[in-house]
């Protein structure tokens, strides 16, 4: 098949042998009955609907040499540097018909990780058994058109100590037994994208390991139906909305959840397993990972910068303000913003990397951290430009309910309306768009944790720096030494450690 409609996708997860998902408290089986779950169904939906879609379709849509069809691209194993600057393009776009996260990428960049590390394991070590599993497993999620969550960041109890040096020894996934036919794993994952509501879920180790730690070096895939997985949803501001049945005060109706996935003894099938106790691995795999998913920011990020300036720019319409000079510096400072994290991540991906001798392309390291460091700045300062457009009203708005009561309707359209060409009705739906989009966890805390902490990024880019050759430039000019040979290459980057 290679590709799914929207509407099988959503068929799919309802058929869904058995989930334990809960939210608030209550188990929910059918997803899209669940106003809770429903706007993330929706938003996960609209990945499937990109394939058949006039604006998307060659965008979302990739040549997969591996099941020679085209897949959806969210599938796809990117085979150059055009394929690494579709990705980043298809997310600004996503983000402008979901204005939310649509969940879809951290499955993708694990599936892009896995190809790259079981394939150098197999090129290095001539252990060709992980690559051989995985390759099975992607064509088969390529054929499906599997939607999958992707599950590193364990829970992690003491942050200082190592994986097996914790107090709670299933602080992260480990294996608990190993059988003939496969083995149990046991531990949790949190702040897991769109968990919910995918097929499948990949997990992966979330840091590099010693020998000690052994045991927690894996990473596998399972359904989401498969006995003893859990997944317990979060909250995020103004979910309420979601389950008042209105129409404005939600606005965009598509939204993203995170989960906690419980892995309480559960079995995975050898031929799911892609790296099992090698923890030397661990390192590098979480290195290949972050790269990918920090470059990916720029895409959805600048999507719902986008979504941010063109609301801003139409509350600034309809207050009469949008030529006055301060509110045109604002506006303009907030596409500088946006503008720099987008080529930030296209430089990640033009600049790219070959890892395999048969492709393996990946982002350039350096370019992906400075992107995502700078997204863990620049949609706060976005948001705070925006907010202060739109005025005080942002956060003190009448409910859609107020609008609709016939007695206060004629009250609001009066007091409410600014310039006449615009109605009251039109400033309330854009500043609960505003607002849902501008202060929520996909935009903002998202931007800050998601792919590491801000600390994450800066470590990745000081190790990536060569500041040694940095000097040698300095010492030349100064004339401390002179004529200290400069290679061929001009950025003074060192190779990381999955190049090197
Ligand atoms: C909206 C959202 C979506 C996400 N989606 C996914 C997903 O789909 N899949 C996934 O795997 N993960 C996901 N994440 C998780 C994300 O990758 C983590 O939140 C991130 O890596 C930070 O980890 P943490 O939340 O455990 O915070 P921590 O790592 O605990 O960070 C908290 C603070 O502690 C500091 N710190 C941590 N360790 C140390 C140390 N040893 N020494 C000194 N300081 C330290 C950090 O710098 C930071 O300031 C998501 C997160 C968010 C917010």
């Amino acid at each position: 098949m290679g590709l799914r409609t929207g509407e099988q996708y959503v068929e799919g997860i309802r058929n869904r042998k058995y989930v334990k998902v809960y939210v608030m408290g209550k188990p929910v089986n059918d997803a899209m009955a669940s106003p809770f779950l429903k706007p993330s169904v929706l938003a996960f939906k609209a990945t499937f609907d990109a394939a058949f879609q006039e604006d998307t379709k060659k965008l979302a849509r990739a040549y997969s040499p591996y099941i020679n069809e085209e897949v959806n691209r969210f599938n796809h194993i990117h085979q150059g540097p055009e394929d690494l600057v579709a990705k980043v393009k298809l997310l600004r776009r996503l983000s402008h018909k979901v204005g939310a996260c649509f969940q879809r990428c951290v499955g993708w960049d694990a599936l892009n990780t896995l190809y790259i590390i079981t394939s150098k394991i197999a090129e290095r070590e001539g252990k060709g058994v992980y690559r051989d599993r995985f390759i099975n497993y992607l064509k088969y999620v390529q054929k499906n058109d599997l939607a999958l969550a992707g599950a590193m960041t364990d829970v992690k109890g003491v942050r200082t100590l190592r994986p097996s040096e914790q107090p709670n020894p299933d602080a992260y996934v480990r294996v608990v037994e190993e059988r003939d036919d496969g083995i149990v794993v046991r531990g949790a994952k949190a702040n897991i994208t769109g968990v919910a509501v995918v097929d499948e879920v990949i997990v992966m180790p979330t840091r590099a390991m010693t020998e000690k730690d052994t045991r927690y070096a894996i990473s596998f895939a399972i359904p989401l139906d498969t006995p003893g997985v859990t997944v317990v949803v979060g909250r995020q501001l103004n979910d309420a909305r979601r389950l008042e049945g209105g129409e404005i005060d939600g606005l965009p109706y598509m939204f993203n959840h995170e989960g906690l996935v419980i892995f309480n003894d559960v079995f995975v099938p050898w031929d799911r397993v892609f790296l099992y106790l090698d923890w030397a691995w661990a390192g590098a795999l979480v290195e290949v990972f972050s790269a990918y998913h920090r470059q990916g920011y720029a895409g959805c990020k600048s999507g719902l910068g986008d979504v941010i300036i063109g609301t801003t720019y139409d509350l600034a319409r309809q207050l009469g303000i949008q030529d006055r000079p301060h509110v045109q510096s604002k506006l303009t400072e907030m596409v500088f913003l946006n503008e720099t994290m987008y080529s930030a991540g296209l430089t990640a991906s033009w600049e790219g990397i070959k890892l395999l001798s048969d492709g393996g392309w990946w982002v350039n390291p350096m370019y992906a951290n400075v992107t995502k460091h700078l997204v863990t700045r620049f949609p706060y300062e976005i948001a705070r430009l925006a907010h202060d457009i739109a005025g005080g009203l942002l956060g003190t708005a009448p409910s859609e309910f107020d609008l609709k009561n016939p007695e206060l309707r004629p009250l609001i359209e009066k007091y409410l309306q600014g310039v006449p060409e615009f109605t009251a009705e039109d400033r309330l739906r854009m500043l609960r768009l505003l607002e849902n989009v501008s202060i929520s966890a996909g935009y903002l805390i998202e931007s800050i944790h998601g792919a590491g902490s801000p600390e994450a990024q800066r470590i990745s880019m000081a190790r990536l720096y060569d500041f040694q050759l940095a000097e040698n430039i300095a010492k030349n000019l100064a004339r401390i030494r002179v004529n200290i040979r400069l290679p061929e290459k001009v950025e003074p980057h060192r190779r990381s450690d999955v190049e090197g």
